[in-house]
C-alpha cells in the first residue's frame, strides 16, 4: 500500500485526536477517530447544566496560548475570542484578600516586605526565562523555598500543594511550576491587570468547527465506539478491535491517557509499557454549582485555610458572563487511594457548599439552582524533575503505533492550546517529518 493511500486510526476525540485527525486529512491520508465517549471534546467537553450548555471543567485561555490562537485564524473564528479583564482573590486563614496585582501583594498583610520584594522577583525573573531545562532537574518546593524564604513559601504555596500534589509535592520539578507562573504572569493587559481569554459560546466553539472540518475532508469520527484492541503482527499495527468487530489500518495514533495502551496493546515490549506506567496522575472531582449570586467578584480564588480541602474556587462567569448564570466550579484533585475519591458525588458538592458559607458570609443554601460533579481519573500528571528523560517516545517500538497525551506538554501546564500543539508533533512524528 502506498503512503498516500495508508489508513489511519486516531483514538480520542479531545482537542488532541481531533487537531491530528485535521492535520492527517489536510496531507491527504484516509482518517477514522474512534472516541468511547458520547461527545467529542473529552476534558473539554461539555454537557446540559440543567438547560444551560456548559464544559464539564472551566477553560480559559492565555495571551500566550499561540497554537490556539493559529487553530482559531485557520477556522475563521478568531471573532469568538473575547480577553476579559478578571481578579483574583486569596482566601487566606479565614479572610479574603485582593490577589495579583503590584497592590495586592504590598497591602497583604500576612506577608513581610522582604517576603513580598522576594515573590515579585521570583515571578519578573521566570516570566523570561524560554530555555526550561535547568529547571527541569530543580525540585520545585526547594526552587520556591530558595526565592521566597520559609516563611513566604508556607503562606503563599504550601497548602495549595498539598491540596493539589498530596505526597507528591516534594517530588516535582520546578520547570513546570515555572511555565505555571510564566503563563498566568503574561497574560495581562498591564503590570496592574490580568487579562484572561474565553470563547463565546465554550469550547464547543471550537470544537463544532474541528468536527466540521474533519467531516468535510472525509474524515469519519465514530461516538461510544471505544477502542478494545490495537491489532499487531509481526511488530507492526494491522487494525482495531472496536465493539468485538476488527477493522484493518496501517497507522494508530493514540491520544488518550497513555496509560491505557499497555492493557489495548498488549504486544508493547514489556520496558517500554514500564515506562508509561511510571507515569503517574492526579484524578478530579470537580463540582459545578450554579449560584443566585456570585460569591465573589474574583474569577479565581486561592485558597489557604486549615477548615477547608480544596485548593481554590474558579467563578467562571467572572470571566464570561455570557449566559448571565452564576457559575462556580470547584475542583477536588485527589489520587484514587484518598478516602474522600470512595464518597459519593453529593457528598463533596455539600462539602464545597459548606465552604461557600466562609468564602462570603452572606451566601445561603437558597443561592444553589443547580448542582453537578464530574470526575477525570487521568486530569493532572505529575511531573517530577527529570521528566524529560522520563517521557517514553512518541513513535512506540510497534511500527505504525504512536502516542501523546497531555504529559506531553511537559514543561507546559494543562491546556487546549497544548494539546493542538502536541498533535501536530504527533503527527510529524508518526509520518517520520521529524527525522
Ligand atoms: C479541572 C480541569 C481544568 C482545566 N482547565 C483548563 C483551562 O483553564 N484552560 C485550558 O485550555 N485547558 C484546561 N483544562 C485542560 C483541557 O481540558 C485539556 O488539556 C484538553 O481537553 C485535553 O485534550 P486531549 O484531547 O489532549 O485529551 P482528553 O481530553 O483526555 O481526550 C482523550 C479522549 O480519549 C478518549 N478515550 C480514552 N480511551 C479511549 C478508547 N479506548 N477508545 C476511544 N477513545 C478513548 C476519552 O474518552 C477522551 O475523549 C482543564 C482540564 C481539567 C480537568
Amino acid at each position: 500500500m502506498s503512503v498516500d493511500t495508508k489508513r489511519f486510526v486516531v483514538l480520542g476525540a479531545g482537542p488532541m485526536g481531533l487537531m491530528t485527525a485535521m492535520e492527517l486529512l489536510k496531507r491527504g491520508y484516509s482518517v477514522d477517530i474512534y472516541e468511547r465517549d458520547d461527545r467529542i471534546g473529552g476534558m473539554s467537553a461539555s454537557f446540559d447544566f440543567d438547560g444551560l450548555k456548559i464544559e464539564r471543567y472551566y477553560h480559559f485561555i492565555c495571551k500566550t496560548d499561540f497554537p490556539m490562537f493559529a487553530l482559531l485564524d485557520e477556522l475563521g473564528i478568531t471573532d469568538r475570542l473575547r480577553w476579559a479583564d478578571t481578579r483574583m482573590g486569596y482566601y487566606f486563614n479565614g479572610t479574603l484578600y485582593p490577589w495579583g496585582t503590584p497592590w495586592a501583594l504590598l497591602r497583604f498583610p500576612k506577608l513581610g516586605l522582604i517576603s513580598k520584594l522576594r515573590y515579585a522577583l521570583q515571578v519578573m525573573v521566570t516570566k523570561n526565562v524560554s530555555d526550561w531545562r535547568r529547571l527541569d532537574r530543580v525540585n520545585a518546593t526547594a526552587w520556591l523555598r530558595r526565592w521566597l524564604g520559609t516563611a513566604g513559601y508556607e503562606t503563599l504555596w504550601r497548602r495549595v500543594f498539598e491540596l493539589k500534589f498530596f505526597h507528591y509535592t516534594d517530588n516535582l520539578s520546578a520547570a513546570w511550576i515555572g511555565t505555571r507562573i510564566k503563563r498566568i504572569a503574561l497574560s495581562r493587559r498591564n503590570l496592574f491587570q490580568e487579562s484572561l481569554g474565553y470563547l463565546e459560546g465554550g469550547s464547543d466553539t471550537l470544537l463544532e468547527p474541528m468536527r466540521r472540518f474533519i467531516e468535510s475532508r472525509g474524515g469519519r469520527i465514530h461516538l461510544r465506539e471505544g477502542i478494545e484492541r490495537v491489532l499487531v503482527s509481526d511488530g507492526r499495527v494491522i487494525g482495531v478491535q472496536v465493539g468485538g468487530k476488527e477493522f484493518p489500518c496501517e497507522q494508530v495514533i493514540s491520544t488518550a491517557p497513555i496509560q491505557y495502551l499497555p492493557r489495548l496493546v498488549p504486544d508493547l515490549p514489556a520496558d517500554f509499557a514500564r515506562r508509561i506506567a511510571a507515569i503517574e496522575n492526579i484524578p478530579v472531582a470537580c463540582v459545578i454549582l450554579k449560584l443566585r449570586h456570585p460569591v465573589s467578584a474574583n474569577f479565581w480564588m486561592n485558597i489557604s485555610d486549615p477548615d477547608i480541602d480544596i485548593p481554590g474556587v474558579i467563578e467562571y462567569s467572572n470571566l464570561n458572563p455570557g449566559s448571565g448564570e452564576h457559575i462556580l466550579y470547584a475542583p477536588f484533585y485527589m489520587p484514587k487511594t484518598h478516602p474522600k475519591w470512595a464518597l459519593g458525588n453529593d457528598t463533596l458538592i455539600d462539602e464545597v457548599i459548606g465552604y461557600l458559607y466562609r468564602l462570603n458570609p452572606q451566601f445561603r443554601a437558597d443561592w444553589v439552582l443547580a448542582r453537578h460533579c464530574h470526575r477525570y481519573e487521568f486530569a493532572q500528571t505529575i511531573c517530577p524533575p527529570g521528566f524529560f528523560a522520563q517521557l517514553p517516545p512518541m513513535q512506540t517500538p510497534i511500527a505504525g503505533l504512536c502516542m501523546a497525551d497531555t504529559a506531553y506538554y511537559y514543561p507546559e501546564d494543562r491546556s487546549i492550546s497544548e494539546s493542538v500543539g502536541v498533535a501536530k508533533r504527533l503527527v510529524a512524528a508518526a509520518l517520520g517529518e521529524n527525522q
